[in-house]
């Protein structure tokens, strides 16, 4: 019963933190780059890759660090795709 407890905290505690950095989502680390901070691109990709998994609050939380991210691309055919689909003012 103890274990049971446990576990349901701990997969509460789980669906309330950043896939990303996996801080709680209102102490998240995502915003903020630079050297001083451990590199997450990996654990960035990796989530991205797997939307699917998420809740929606994490998913909702995922979505608003994309646009503080606003990713753009080095590489032509990344700008020819995100013009073909009408999003080069948005983004
Ligand atoms: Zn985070």
């Amino acid at each position: 019963m103890i274990d049971n407890n446990l576990n349901k905290e701990t997969e509460e505690l789980k669906d309330n933190m950043c896939p990303i950095c996996r801080y709680l989502l209102d102490e998240c680390q995502c915003r903020y780059g630079g050297s001083c901070h451990p590199n997450r691109s990996k654990a960035r990709e990796v989530v991205l890759d797997h939307l699917y998994l998420l809740n929606d609050i994490q998913l909702k939380h995922v979505i608003n660090l994309e646009k503080s991210w606003r990713t753009s691309y080095g590489d032509n055919e990344r700008k020819q795709i995100i013009k073909k689909l009408g999003w080069e003012n948005k983004i």
